[in-house]
């Protein structure tokens, strides 16, 4: 598999090329962990606390957890060397489109605009009644479940929660700019999570080549999706891509 870093460069420095797909593993080191595997969430707590039918049904048990963990804690993390990366490649203007499944609004503190959040957001708190919208204001996370201001009823953050299906807009964004990009920087997602998953393979099948960044093997690799291996993290390997990426630009 081709590991070279210049070929990639070579790729992402063009005008609108590239689509930028990012997943859990670019914040790991802005000190939030993933889900799965050893340090993840899941090895602490049930993820019964984000299906939609437990939350409707025990807000007052789900909101403890979702206010600590979504709020107290990942709503404090800041944008790392990855996301700062991400955020320049935009302004070289090489970025067509960039996908996050992540849900912790970092890339648009590290400056990045026009993010697709195929997952939502935690940014937001939403109305499960009236729609009404919010930022996550202090009076809201207050340790009650928070009520909606403008009809009562319960507020959820915005982002998916187990059994809830994907915001239409972010999933026809995200694969109609597939369709379009010469190449797919895949970043920090381990490839099985449906349906943000096919997001590659539906760029590669369109002609797309998928460069990847991760620390170890995902699906993408393993399958033989991914043309360019770039093996670390994406806090070391990003800022590197960015600046090889900077002497060949257009
Ligand atoms: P995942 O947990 O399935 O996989 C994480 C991937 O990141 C792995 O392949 C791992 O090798 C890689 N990784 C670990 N450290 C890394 C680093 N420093 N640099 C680059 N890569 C690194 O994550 P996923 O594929 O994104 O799927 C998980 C789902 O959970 C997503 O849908 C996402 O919405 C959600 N999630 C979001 C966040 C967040 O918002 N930050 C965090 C956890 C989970």
């Amino acid at each position: 598999m081709n590991q070279s870093l210049s070929d990639a460069a070579h790729l992402i420095a063009k005008p609108a090329s590239v689509l930028v797909f990012t997943g859990a593993g670019i914040s790991v080191e802005s000190g939030i962990p993933s889900f799965r595997g050893p340090g993840g969430l899941w090895e602490k707590y049930d993820p019964a606390f984000i299906e939609i039918d437990h939350f409707y049904s025990h807000p007052e048990q789900c909101w403890p957890q979702i206010k600590e963990i979504f709020y107290d804690h990942w709503g404090k993390a800041q944008p790392n060397a990855a996301h700062k990366a991400v955020a320049a490649m935009q302004k070289h203007g090489w970025v067509h489109t960039l996908v996050t499944q992540n849900i912790d609004a970092l890339h648009q503190r590290a400056g990045s605009s026009g993010v697709v959040e195929f997952h939502g957001t935690l940014d937001q708190l939403v109305c499960t009644e009236c729609r009404f919208r919010s930022a996550p204001s202090k009076e809201l996370l207050a340790p009650a479940v928070p009520e909606c201001p403008s009809c009562g009823a319960l507020l959820k953050p915005d982002f998916v929660f187990f059994g809830e299906g994907i915001p239409e807009n972010a999933q026809a964004a995200a694969f109609e700019a597939a369709e379009k990009v010469s190449s797919v920087l895949v970043v920090g997602t381990s490839g099985q999570v449906m349906p943000a998953c096919y997001l590659p393979y539906e760029a590669k099948r369109h002609g797309a080549t998928v460069i990847e960044v991760n620390p170890s093997e995902s699906a993408f690799t393993e399958n033989g999706t991914t043309d360019i291996y770039l093996e670390g993290k994406a806090s070391d390997i990003l800022p590197r891509l960015l600046a090889e990426a900077e002497k060949f630009a257009e």
